[in-house]
């Protein structure tokens, strides 16, 4: 990793405008889960630019499945691993053995800061404004790169200064959640319109807290009242409150010349929530085709084509997802709360379960470079042989 001091910013020069001499092969924009996977598979001059220290501003519960980490080699950042999801429905409790596909909790600012330890790239704490043709502009100065990537999370910082209306808010759940002391065995949640209307509360244990949260999915943005009353049951404590926007649907992952990743692209699933996994997939896939339009083996039009088709193809689950969300909300409660006890249930589980953790599957997911050492050059992984 280079660029990552005291002031990250200095090791890196800007380009003055309209001068676009100091040209990076790439620029990424978005220095958490999605921005870090692309990074992972590129060996050029690459810039990543983070309005935030790289670990820093974190939105998410951090839940995941344990195989991710242990893919990546990132099993240092797990703060415990779970074997069970809880659901607690209006009349009753289910309990779905999820020994099979084990799920962890881990830290986020642990995970960011090794992931980007294993990356060659030039880090600049700065805020994108705007892209002007190839050039990234910040509050720092301008930055022209040949491919550049927008993981921004949900508001989509550049794709959304491109085509207006990209990121619209109005189609997006929001959650807040907070870290009280506590301990738990098992991934919980709880969908009961009497606790939050239109919505879903979470309790996921990191060993010696527990992160516990609250989401509309009628991207209701006034939670606080709820999570005060849930963080008041257990009698504990409450931290420091994040949160934001999950974006409910995929949206389309190429704009203009930008390769979009991530929350950015709306890649987190529907109804479940789940980002993490997707944005490293959809981010190791996107690094790929990028690398291949560095390498010369691409057109950057080329490039970004296969990019698109690739994300495309998994628009079917976002398709079930949305269906399901739709329909935990408009079906009678008894209806739905039934079919969630049927899901968790043998037969169904075993059915349902294996096909939802190999969705963004995280056994394609490529192990990060040894520090310091040069990536593993098998051929493009997931995108460019499958595209
Ligand atoms: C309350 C909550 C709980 C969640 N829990 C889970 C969970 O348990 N498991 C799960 O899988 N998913 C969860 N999600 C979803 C998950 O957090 C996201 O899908 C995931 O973080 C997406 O990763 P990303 O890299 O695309 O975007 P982000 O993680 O949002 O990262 C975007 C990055 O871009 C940077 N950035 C933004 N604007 C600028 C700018 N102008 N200039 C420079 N940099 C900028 C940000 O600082 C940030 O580092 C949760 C979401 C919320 C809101």
């Amino acid at each position: 990793m280079k660029g990552v001091a005291e002031d990250p910013g200095r090791s890196v020069l800007p380009v003055e405008s309209g001068k676009a001499t100091d040209r990076y092969d790439v620029i990424i924009v978005g220095g958490s889960f999605a921005g870090l996977a692309v990074a992972s598979r590129l060996r050029g001059r690459v810039l990543l630019i983070d309005k935030d220290e790289i670990g820093e501003g974190q939105t998410s519960a951090c839940g995941t499945l344990l195989e991710v980490p242990r893919r990546l080699g990132l099993m240092d950042s797990v703060l415990q691993a779970q074997n069970g999801l809880v659901f607690h429905l209006q009349d009753r409790t289910e309990v779905m053995d999820a020994r099979d596909y084990p799920f962890c909790t881990f830290d986020y600012g642990r995970f960011c800061r090794d992931f980007a330890n294993h990356l060659i790239v030039e880090i600049l704490r700065a805020s994108a404004l705007r892209v002007e043709g190839s050039t990234v502009v910040t509050d720092r100065g301008r930055f022209a790169g040949t491919c550049i990537v927008d993981a921004s999370g949900w508001r989509a910082v550049l794709a959304r200064c491109l085509r207006p209306g990209y990121a619209d808010q109005r189609r997006m759940s929001y959650g807040i959640e907070t870290e009280v002391p506590s301990r738990g065995d098992s991934l919980c949640f709880w969908y009961d319109p009497r606790l939050v209307p239109s919505g879903v509360q979470w309790f996921f244990p990191c060993g010696s807290h527990v992160r516990v949260g609250v989401a509309s999915y009628a991207g209701d943005a006034h939670l606080r009242g709820h999570l005060d009353i849930f963080t008041g049951s257990l009698e504990a404590p409450m931290e420091r409150i994040h949160g934001g926007y999950f974006p409910a649907g995929l949206r389309e992952p190429v704009v203009g010349s930008l390769f979009v990743v991530g929350d950015a692209a709306g890649q987190c699933l529907p109804f479940t929530g789940e980002g993490i996994r997707p944005a490293l997939y959809f981010g190791q896939a996107c690094g790929d085709i990028v690398q291949a339009v560095i390498d010369g083996r691409h057109s950057l039009r080329e490039g970004l084509l296969h990019y698109r088709r690739f994300v495309r193809r998994h628009g079917w689950m976002y398709r079930v997802m949305t269906l399901t969300q739709h329909a935990l909300l408009r079906l009678p409660l008894a209806i739905s709360s039934r079919l969630i006890g049927q899901i968790c249930r043998e037969p169904l589980r075993s059915r349902i379960l294996p096909g939802y953790v190999r969705f963004a599957d995280p056994r394609v997911l490529l192990p990060l470079a040894p520090v310091g050492r040069e990536l593993d050059k098998r051929p493009l992984a997931l995108a460019d042989s499958r595209a």
